[in-house]
């Protein structure tokens, strides 16, 4: 493998500037990655012509002595919940299948407008659905990591971001956008052993990206280190008239505001994180985090957010309220499949095609969306989970008048085996209990490896700041990352 593929994104923007190499050697060296790791199921749609056309203008661009963009010379994958203009886009779902977009993500615009270049469309859980990645239509991504106790059961990459988080992971990209609901970017970051971070909801919009839980979705970057999701979240953000709740806020300049020194901050340690059950190895990761926090300059103090036992049945009930009425759109007539059984009338096209164009994990969520939406059970589950949302935030609120930042773990474990949960919705929604309260509150999040468990399987550490302080966030993530030095990587086994 080219030593190109190991560069981050932050090395390949300036080694393509200092003439090191051409972003066509960069663009060729992923797209052969892409090509050479088919086995991990990572991408749903190879798109190496859009990498080299991208490469080629930058090329062009600095052997013209043009200002060179921010992005230039820099491939990306993209998760294929973002609308790509000419590219399919299926959210992993047999129902958006042959669904071609005419029109751009905003996000992707945004990309593609500061020069990246896509070499394909990746893998997710179906419609964002999940937390390993196994509810796509199209089969499961494989982590590329592997136990190191000879265990030969395949790894869940996490999800839903699973595609974008097994491709950094296996070099097969430098970055990656994601989206996050409740956890889909910073789970998969922390099974891979790379970081992703979600912004405070509306720094980045959702125009164009397949709508899941739309008070929650917000798009982020997932890259090899902190660093490069500054570089890359500075151009995903930024306002859009066509998103009503999109910020209309000056996006700030993250990468060169980045310090890692900790001085001055206090950072909490939530209790009711420590839940029961939790392992052994993942308590010792706080504590190692508790320590590089402090090593940093931080004062460490412990918090409490009372409600956060209820953020997981509270989330398990907004977010498929507003899936049911988002995917009600899915009629066999405006997009992708359609069945239409012999003599079949609308009603009974509209029924074969949902029962044959949804999964069965999508399914679930449209029926418990309908149920807690539902006359006679309304105010008991929607009104009540709505309050009880105004309570998490709440806590938030009032413990960041104490506390600059949070810092728990990302996950409760490390990746877990493909089907070990599959047949277990609950055991699965487990799975986000640290990741749903940020997201409920619409806090920016972020998740860095903190280190490698006993079993050679990377655990992520996750900080959780102020609205808007992406800024602390990410310096914090630095801090955390230049002390934890994780330069772990998946063998090349696949
Ligand atoms: N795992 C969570 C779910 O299944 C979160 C998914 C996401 O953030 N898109 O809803």
């Amino acid at each position: 493998m080219s030593a190109v593929a190991d560069l981050t994104i932050a090395g390949i923007r300036d080694g393509f500037r200092a003439g090191d190499f051409t972003a066509r050697e960069v663009a060729e060296t992923f797209n052969a990655n892409v090509a050479g790791a088919r086995g991990l199921n990572a991408f749903l749609v190879e798109t190496p012509e859009h990498a080299l056309a991208a490469a080629d203008l930058a090329d062009k661009a600095r052997a013209g002595g043009e200002e060179l963009k921010p992005l230039s010379g820099v491939p990306l994958g993209i998760k294929d919940l973002f609308c790509t203009a000419g590219y399919q886009t299926t959210a992993a779902s047999h129902i958006l299948e042959g669904f071609v977009p005419t029109y751009e993500s905003f996000v992707t615009a945004k990309l593609f407008g500061a020069g990246a270049g896509m070499v394909g469309k990746l893998n997710l859980d179906q419609f964002a659905m999940g937390s390993s990645n196994e509810t796509s239509f199209f089969g499961n991504v494989i982590s590329p990591w592997r136990r190191n106790d000879g265990g030969n059961a395949a790894l869940a990459p996490g999800g839903s971001s699973g595609g974008s988080s097994a491709a950094i992971a296996a070099r097969l990209v430098p970055g990656a956008t994601g989206t996050d609901t409740g956890g889909s970017i910073r789970q998969p970051a922390a099974f891979t052993g790379i970081s992703g971070i979600k912004p405070t909801y509306g720094r980045c919009s959702r125009w164009g990206i397949v709508a899941f839980a739309s008070s929650l979705d917000q798009a982020g970057p997932m890259a090899r280190d902190v660093r490069d999701c500054a570089i890359l979240l500075e151009t995903m953000a930024g306002f859009d008239a066509k998103d009503a709740t999109s910020l209309d806020l000056p996006v700030p300049a993250w990468e060169a505001g980045l310090s890692a020194d900790l001085r001055g901050k206090t950072i909490g340690i939530p209790k009711e994180y420590r839940v029961d059950g939790m392992p052994a190895e993942i308590e010792a990761l706080w504590d190692k985090g508790i320590a590089f926090a402090k090593d940093a300059g931080a004062e460490v103090i412990e918090v409490s957010l009372p409600h956060t036992k209820y953020a997981l049945p509270t989330y398990y009930i907004i977010a498929p309220a507003e899936a049911s009425s988002n995917l009600a759109r899915y009629d066999g007539v405006r997009y992708g499949q359609r069945e239409l059984p012999d003599g079949a009338n609308l009603q009974e096209m509209y029924a074969a095609t949902r029962a044959a164009g949804f999964g069965p994990e999508v399914k679930r969520r449209i029926l418990i969306g309908t149920y807690v939406l539902s006359a006679g059970f309304y105010d008991a589950y929607y009104t009540k989970a709505q309050k009880v949302r105004a309570l998490i935030a709440r806590d938030f609120e009032q413990v960041f008048s104490k506390v600059d930042l949070l810092l728990t773990p990302t996950a409760p474990s490390a990746a877990f085996a493909l089907g070990e949960k599959s047949d277990d919705p609950v055991a699965m929604y487990l799975n986000d209990v640290f990741t749903v309260p940020a997201s409920l509150a619409g806090l920016p999040a972020m998740s860095v490896p903190g280190g490698l468990d006993s079993h050679g399987l990377p655990l992520g550490l996750q900080l959780i700041g102020r609205p808007l302080d992406e800024q602390g966030v990410l310096n914090a993530g630095l801090a955390i990352e230049q002390r934890a030095g994780f330069t772990a990587r998946p063998d090349r086994w696949w």
